[in-house]
């Protein structure tokens, strides 16, 4: 398992049709796992995917991400953690982090904007919103 990690989590967007963006996908549960990238590389998006913060810290630099999406209560380094790491991270002070979390407290979300998201939602999120929310950070990040 150790050793597939390249191949492994990298859905290519469909046909030949370039890739709209590259989405990081940072979600420690397999069947959100499945449902958001299958949905986004439908959508042609090429998604690449972190079971925790630790990976995601080191394929926000090697999958040329251009959004993340970001799961919070994950195993041996939390989402929180993982954005405030990211936000000091060359490439990633200003790029778009979206935070989505279940645990759906009261200041859950001034948490994670605090912590440097720019966006959040809770979860179950909806795979329209979601890619709603995906585009209109993509098109402010390109337009300037
Ligand atoms: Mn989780």
């Amino acid at each position: 398992m150790e050793n597939s990690h390249a191949d492994q989590g990298i859905n290519s967007a469909a046909g030949d049709t370039p890739a709209v963006a590259t989405v990081l996908l940072v979600e420690d549960n397999e069947d959100n796992i499945l449902t958001v990238a299958d949905y986004l590389t439908f959508k042609n998006y090429r998604v690449v995917i972190a079971r925790n913060g630790r990976e995601c810290l080191e394929m926000a630099v090697s999958s040329a991400a251009d959004i993340i999406l970001m799961d919070i209560q994950m195993p041996e380094l939390d989402g929180l953690e993982a954005i405030r790491r990211l936000r000091r991270m060359p490439g990633w002070n200003r790029k778009p982090i979206v935070a989505l979390t279940a645990m759906a407290m009261a200041g859950d979300r001034e948490r994670c904007l605090a912590a440097g998201a720019n966006y959040y939602m809770s979860k179950p999120v909806s795979l329209r919103e979601l890619t709603a929310v995906i585009e209109s950070f993509l098109q402010n990040t390109h337009s300037v």
